[in-house]
Formats: structure tokens, C-alpha cells, sequence
């Protein structure tokens, strides 16, 4: 999975923290554990989050891709609402107890579609 693909993904699912957590690393410049606190993770766990989702790029690499394509993502409207701790499809209307393994396995079509409108529109630089 490419990263744009993941952060299509991560929005469906209304993961912000996921997100935010790239976001602080690569853009902002945050430490692991700085953003530990901030995610409610421990810093093994954030900088695990950060080396998966890095790949093969460079920092500099993930920093530009952020920077050209969190304003089109952040435009998508998530299919997953989170309720007392539950994750309702909006979509099958139904709760859901992986939304990440839900949308990848029943909506795949909306994140691939979804993916490709993104990388299309950050190419192009157009407003989301
Ligand atoms: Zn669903």
C-alpha cells in the first residue's frame, strides 16, 4: 500500500490521530516521544508508525508528499463515526469492530477510486 492509499485510508476510518502523528513527525518536526504524549501511544509504538509508513522514502520525501496531498485527503469524508468507543460503517450501517480491515476488505473500490482522485488532484495542484 502507497502512502497517499494509507492516509485515504486512515481518513475513511476517522483515524486523526494517525494522521496528526505523520503530520507532527515529518512536517512539523515533533519527536517520537513528543507525539507519544499527544497520541496517547508509547514512543515504540509511534516510531513504528513512522518507519512503516516512511517505506522507502526519504524524510524529505514524505514531507513534500504530505504537504501536496493532506489538503485533498483531509477533504474526504470519513465512512467510519466513532461511537462510545464503537466503529459504526456509515456505509453498511453496521458496527464494525476492524474499521482499517473493514474498508480495506469491503470498501476497497471507495479507497482505491478515492486514492486516485487524490494523486490526481495533488499532481495537478489544484484546490481540493
Ligand atoms: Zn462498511
Amino acid at each position: 500500500m502507497n502512502q497517499v492509499e494509507q492516509l485515504v485510508l486512515r481518513r475513511l476510518a476517522a483515524d486523526g490521530t494517525f494522521i496528526a502523528v505523520m503530520y507532527g513527525y515529518f512536517v512539523e518536526g515533533k519527536s517520537p516521544s513528543e507525539l507519544a504524549d499527544i497520541a496517547g501511544m508509547s514512543r515504540t509504538a509511534v516510531r513504528a508508525k513512522i518507519q512503516r509508513f516512511r517505506g522507502s522514502l526519504h524524510d524529505v520525501q514524505v514531507k513534500h508528499l504530505l504537504t501536496k496531498v493532506l489538503p485533498h485527503v483531509n477533504g474526504i469524508s470519513p465512512i467510519i463515526l466513532k461511537l462510545n468507543g464503537k466503529h459504526y460503517c456509515l456505509l453498511c450501517e453496521r458496527v464494525v469492530p476492524n474499521p482499517i480491515t473493514h474498508i480495506r476488505s469491503k470498501h476497497r473500490d471507495i479507497l482505491q477510486k478515492l486514492t486516485q482522485h487524490v494523486i490526481s488532484k495533488a499532481r495537478n495542484g489544484g484546490k481540493p
